[in-house]
């Protein structure tokens, strides 16, 4: 008890505040952008610009290349211990100044406060703590060969690395890539999405304060087609982290590749939620309306598509619809609001957009559909009522692409096979949820589902020593782990004669 009254009398509470023009981070500086271009920033909940920010073009791209460069022949030799404790150091100041993140991350967002309190915000102090660990147990292999040869793997830091991230979870995915690409001894370029740049800025303060030195991290604000692209062009940059859409992907793909930069590649989804009969329905109720709707429904993993077995469907129907009634679309600021704000304009005409689409194909609304009207200072914000649409077939444009909004919808099976008919019949590849009390079955599914991430009688458990990534169309390559470090590392052989 003492300890813990002597470790909160220590808690080192920053100065975070968030200026009106958003600045750059190059070599250890806050700068504005070469160009002096600026575009707006909103909050989500009230529709108004809440600030300015870089749009960053190559000229900044080359500067923090260069300071990058300049950082890492000394950071790439840096011992572990060192390493280790500087970005411990990162995840303890994002601790101590948790309150403030919390409140820049959701005024960003439009995510309620408690969502970015309690996942949010302790997932990028994880990330930090768990690549400053996992690097210190890092090993790398070695082969022998009879009495003839030994072989030694080196798993070397790259050198200047690019790590993109989207607006979903801002700080969690930018510390996910930025953590162990620090951690391998690499120097990053990093670019948060322009829609939610703020706790990326913020950061910039605490791994300043937590002594990382000048030009191992270099932060950079602005658009894809403008700072974006300059990234993946830079020759220099030789290995490219990107979480993002699809088509974002495919365009970051046909760069990189030709140059063969390293790419890893996190894209969207289309996950199935299969539920069986004899699943534990209090815990699969609960969490489908989790797996449906947490952030809005935009995360990659939510479970947009509901495949019920028949003979519970309409049991399942009935329930589901209500308790999806049941939660409160309100001010993110609000702790009883359960849903918070459309990311932004351009999402929440894209989400009304499929819900129209949905109706056209003939889909049944079975709730929600419309835009909420809050009253006070979020009355022009961009809020939509979460959505169960019943009807379109596996085939629908509502079924097949990814609406990445509060928007569910509910398909009946059968037979097992035609679960995983459903399940497999998209071009994404993601995350699967999957409901049985029957373990055989479990495994099967598990294995016959063509996804990355397969979560079994649970959502959104996270193991950050687990492979985390999507097959098919929604992605190439794996986070998380030994595999995050191995991607951020080159694998050199040497093969030594006794
Ligand atoms: P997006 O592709 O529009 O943007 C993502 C990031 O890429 C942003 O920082 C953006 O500025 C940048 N970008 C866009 N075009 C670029 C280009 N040509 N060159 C370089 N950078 C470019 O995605 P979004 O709308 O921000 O995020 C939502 C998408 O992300 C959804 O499809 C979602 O499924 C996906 N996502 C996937 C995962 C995963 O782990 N697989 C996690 C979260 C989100």
């Amino acid at each position: 008890m003492e300890e813990e009254q002597d470790q909160s009398n220590n808690a080192q509470i920053m100065n975070l505040e968030v200026p009106y023009h958003l600045e750059n981070f190059i070599g250890g500086e806050l700068l504005a952008p070469r160009g002096g271009k600026y575009i707006d920033n909103y909050n989500p909940a009230t529709g108004e610009v809440s600030g300015k920010i870089p749009e960053s073009d190559a000229q900044d791209v080359e500067a923090a290349v260069q300071a990058a460069q300049q950082a890492f022949p000394a950071w790439s030799v840096t011992p572990l211990e060192k390493r280790f404790t500087v970005l411990n150091r990162i995840a303890t100041l994002i601790d101590e100044n948790l309150e403030a993140l919390v409140l820049a991350e959701t005024n960003d967002n439009g995510k309620p406060l408690w969502l970015s309190r309690r996942v949010d915000i302790p997932r990028a102090s994880a990330n930090f703590r768990f690549f400053a660990t996992g690097i210190m147990h890092f090993a790398t292999e070695s082969h022998q060969m009879e009495d003839k040869a030994i072989n030694y793997t080196l798993r070397q830091p790259i050198g200047v690395v690019g790590c993109i991230s989207p607006w979903n979870l801002p700080l969690y995915l930018f510390t996910w890539k930025i953590a162990p690409a620090l951690a391998a001894g690499n120097c990053v370029i990093a670019k948060p999405s322009e829609i939610t740049p703020v706790t990326a800025y913020l950061l910039a303060h605490i791994v300043r304060e937590a002594g990382l030195p000048d030009g191992v991290l270099n932060i950079l604000h602005g658009t894809g087609p403008s700072a974006g692209e300059a990234i993946i062009q830079h020759p220099a940059v030789k290995a490219i982290s990107f979480t993002g859409s699809t088509r974002a992907g495919a365009r970051i793909a046909s760069v990189a590749a030709p140059v063969f930069k390293k790419l890893s590649l996190e894209l969207g989804g289309k996950n199935p939620n299969i539920i069986f009969a004899d699943c534990n329905w209090e815990k699969m109720m609960r969490t489908s309306i989790q797996s449906s709707f947490s952030n809005q429904g935009q995360i990659c993993l939510c479970g947009s598509r509901i495949l019920v077995e028949a003979s519970i469907y309409e049991r399942f129907k009935k329930e589901f619809v209500e308790r999806t009634r049941q939660l409160t679309v309100g001010d993110p600021l609000d702790e009883h609001s359960r849903q918070g704000a459309i990311v932004s304009k351009m999402h929440f005409d894209k989400v009304m957009r499929c819900i129209a689409t949905a109706k056209q194909e003939g889909g049944i609304i079975l709730c929600g559909g419309n835009v909420v009207q809050l009253p006070g200072r979020c009355a022009n914000g961009w809020f939509i009522e979460p959505t169960v649409i019943e009807g379109p077939g596996p085939d629908s444009m509502t079924n097949q692409e990814e609406i990445f909004g509060p928007v569910v919808t509910l398909q009946s099976f059968q037979t097992e096979e035609e679960a995983l008919q459903l399940a497999n019949a998209t071009q994404y590849g993601l995350a699967a949820s999957i409901w049985t009390q029957d373990i055989s079955r479990a495994h099967r599914i598990g294995a016959a589902v063509q996804s990355g991430i397969i979560w079994v009688n649970c959502w959104l458990l996270r193991d950050l020593r687990t492979p985390f990534g999507g097959m098919k169309n929604s992605g190439v390559g794996r986070e998380g782990g030994w595999e995050a470090l191995r991607f951020f590392t080159e694998a050199k052989n040497i093969c030594v004669e006794l």
